[in-house]
C-alpha cells in the first residue's frame, strides 16, 4: 500500500495554511502585512492557503538582511561553506519524500517524478558544495614585466526569481551555486506554488547557515518582483521564467546596471530521421513532452518527423498518447497530473481552437478533464505545419504538435523556424549527419539519441530568446562572481616619464 502522500504535505504545510504564509528574513520567521493572495489545490480547485505579497518595506528589509550578510559569508572559507551545504543535502534528503509530497500537492507534479526532483534538489546542493573552496580560484597570465592573475569574488547580494513548474528543484539549481560562490540571496518564488521554498530556507538555517545569508520573500511578480529587480543593492538577478517576463526584468534592472541571468521559454524540436532506432525514439518523444504535464522548459514540444515514416509513426504516438495515465498526482501509477492553475489551464485549452482554425487536426485529446481540478486530456496535434502557432508558441502543457519535414534540410530550417533556442533532440543512426544537424541547430542544449539527461558539469541554458548565460559546473560561478586581474610588476619595465625635462 502506498504511504498517505496528501497526508504528508498537508502536515508538512499546516503550520501555512491557518494563517498566510509571509516571508523567511535574517534567520526569522515574518508573518507579513502584505495583502494576501490565494493559494490553489491543482487536483480539486480548492483553496490551500494565502501567501502574502510583501510590503515595500518587508522587502527593503530582506536586501538589507542579505547586504549586511554579504560580507561575513563572503569571508567565511570555501571549505566552511562546503560543510554547511553538504549539511543542507543531508536534511533535504532526510525530508526528500515531504518535500516531494508537498510539490505534488503544491504544483500538481506527479510523485514518480518529484521523488526524483527532491533529491535532485540535494544533488545540486552537494555539487556546487565540492566546488565552493575553489570557486574562487583564477589564472596566471605572466609577461616578462608583470604577474598578472586573477581572483574571483562574489558579486554581492543577488535576486533569485523562479517559476512554478518544478519548483524545489529549480530553486536549488539557482540557489546552491550563489551560496557556495558566496553570495546573499533574496529569493522569490513563483506565487502559485510557494509552499516548497519555504521548506528550503528552513532547511538551508537548520543545516546552519547565517542569518541574512539566505532569504525567501513571497509575493507577486509586478509588485515584489519587480521591486526586487529594481533595488539598488541587489547585484545581480537570476531568473527561471517566461520570455516576456524576462524582457521586464531587464528594463526593470536597466537603471541600476544588474547582471541578469536568464532561463526562459522554449518550443523545443524533437527531430527523428528514418533511420533512427524508432523504439527508443517514440520512448523519448513520449517522456519528454507529457512527463511534468508537459510543463517542463526543455519539454519537445515541436515534432519534427520524417515524411517516410510519418504514418506509421504517429499512429504508434497517437496510441502511446491515449494510454496515458492521467490522474491524482500523488498516485505512483500517474504519468500526468493537473495543471498547475485555472488561468493556465484556460491558456492551454485555448490552443485547441487555435489548432483547428488554423487547420490543424486534434488527434487525441485536445480537452479539459471532468471534475473540479484541473486536468487536461494529453494533446497531440497532427498535419500542422511550422507557420501555425501551435507550432512556435509555448504551450506549455501535454500537448505535441506533429510536423512532417522531407530532408535534413529541411528539418533544421523548421527546427530553427521559431523565436526560441533552449534544447533540441536528434534521432538518427548517422552520425555524420547527427553532427552536421547539431552544429546546424539553434539551441543551447542538443541530445543525439537520447532524452533531457542532464550532467551538472555541462552548461545548461538556451539561445534566442530562451535566455542569456548558461548553468553548471563553473558557468554558474562565473555568473555570481566578479573576476579582478592583478598586474604585478617584476620592476623590469621602464614607465615612461612625464612631466621632466628632456
Ligand atoms: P513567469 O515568468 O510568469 O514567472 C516566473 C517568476 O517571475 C515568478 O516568480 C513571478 O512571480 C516572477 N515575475 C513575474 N513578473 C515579474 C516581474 N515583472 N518582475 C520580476 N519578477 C516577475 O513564469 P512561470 O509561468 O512561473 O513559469 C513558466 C515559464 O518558465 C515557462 O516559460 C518555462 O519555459 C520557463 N522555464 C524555463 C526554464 C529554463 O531553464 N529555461 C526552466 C523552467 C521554466
Amino acid at each position: 500500500m502506498q504511504p498517505d502522500r496528501r497526508k504528508i504535505a498537508m502536515g508538512a504545510v499546516a503550520p501555512f495554511t491557518n494563517q498566510p504564509l509571509g516571508h523567511f528574513v535574517d534567520g526569522a520567521s515574518v508573518m507579513g502585512e502584505g495583502a494576501p493572495f490565494p493559494i490553489t489545490d491543482p487536483s480539486t480547485g480548492a483553496l490551500l492557503g494565502e501567501a502574502r505579497d510583501a510590503s515595500e518595506a518587508e522587502l527593503n528589509g530582506a536586501v538589507a538582511a542579505a547586504k549586511r550578510a554579504f560580507p561575513g559569508w563572503a569571508g567565511t572559507s570555501g571549505e566552511k561553506r562546503k560543510a554547511i551545504l553538504h549539511r543542507v543535502a543531508d536534511l533535504i534528503e532526510a525530508r526528500a519524500e515531504e518535500i516531494a509530497a508537498v510539490e505534488c500537492l503544491d504544483a500538481g507534479q506527479a510523485w514518480r517524478f518529484m521523488s526524483k526532483a527532491a533529491l535532485r534538489g540535494a544533488e545540486n546542493f552537494r555539487f556546487f558544495a565540492d566546488r565552493a573552496p575553489a570557486a574562487a580560484d583564477g589564472q596566471s597570465l605572466p609577461t616578462a614585466e608583470h604577474l598578472n592573475f586573477t581572483t574571483r569574488h562574489p558579486i554581492g547580494p543577488v535576486a533569485v526569481i523562479t517559476p512554478w513548474n518544478t519548483p524545489f528543484m529549480l530553486s536549488t539549481w539557482k540557489i546552491a551555486p550563489a551560496l557556495a560562490a558566496g553570495c546573499t540571496v533574496v529569493h522569490k518564488p513563483a506565487e502559485w506554488s510557494p509552499y516548497s521554498a519555504r521548506l528550503l530556507v528552513e532547511i538551508a538555517h537548520e543545516a546552519g547557515l547565517p542569518a541574512g545569508v539566505f532569504n525567501s520573500i513571497n509575493g507577486l511578480g509586478e509588485t515584489t518582483g519587480r521591486r526586487l529587480t529594481e533595488h539598488p543593492d541587489i547585484k545581480a538577478v537570476a531568473f527561471v521564467g517566461e520570455s516576456k517576463t524576462g524582457s521586464a526584468i531587464m528594463k526593470q534592472g536597466a537603471d541600476t546596471l544588474k547582471r541578469v541571468h536568464f532561463e526562459l521559454g522554449g518550443k523545443n524540436p524533437v527531430v527523428v530521421f528514418d533511420d533512427a532506432d524508432l523504439d527508443r525514439a517514440l520512448d523519448a518523444v513520449v517522456f519528454m513532452i507529457y512527463s511534468l504535464n508537459g510543463q517542463r522548459c526543455t519539454s519537445s514540444s515541436r515534432f519534427l518527423v520524417q515524411r517516410s515514416i510519418h504514418d506509421r509513426f504517429v499512429a504508434r504516438l497517437a496510441e502511446r498518447v491515449r494510454q496515458l495515465k492521467v490522474g491524482d498526482p500523488f498516485d505512483s501509477a500517474t504519468e500526468v497530473g493537473p495543471l498547475i492553475h485555472e488561468r493556465h489551464l484556460a491558456k492551454v485549452s485555448g490552443y485547441a481552437d487555435v489548432a483547428t482554425a488554423d487547420g490543424a487536426t486534434i488527434a487525441v485529446g485536445g480537452k479539459r478533464l471532468d471534475g473540479d481540478g484541473y486536468f487536461y486530456s494529453p494533446t497531440l496535434y497532427t498535419n500542422a505545419d511550422i507557420g501555425m502557432r501551435i507550432a512556435r508558441e509555448e504551450i506549455f502543457g501535454p500537448v505535441l504538435t506533429v510536423i512532417p519535414f522531407e530532408d535534413e534540410a529541411d528539418a533544421i530550417a523548421k527546427a530553427n523556424a521559431v523565436d526560441y533556442g533552449l534544447a533540441a533532440y536528434i534521432w538518427t543512426r548517422d552520425l555524420s549527419r547527427a553532427l552536421r544537424v547539431s552544429n546546424a541547430v539553434e539551441a543551447g542544449m542538443v541530445w543525439v539519441n537520447s532524452e533531457n539527461v542532464r550532467h551538472l558539469p555541462a552548461p545548461f541554458g538556451g539561445m534566442k530568446a530562451s535566455g542569456i548565460g548558461r548553468d553548471g559546473g563553473d558557468w554558474s560561478f562565473d555568473f555570481y562572481m566578479e573576476t579582478k586581474n592583478v598586474a604585478l610588476a617584476t620592476g623590469n619595465h621602464k614607465i615612461q616619464r612625464l612631466g621632466v625635462e628632456a
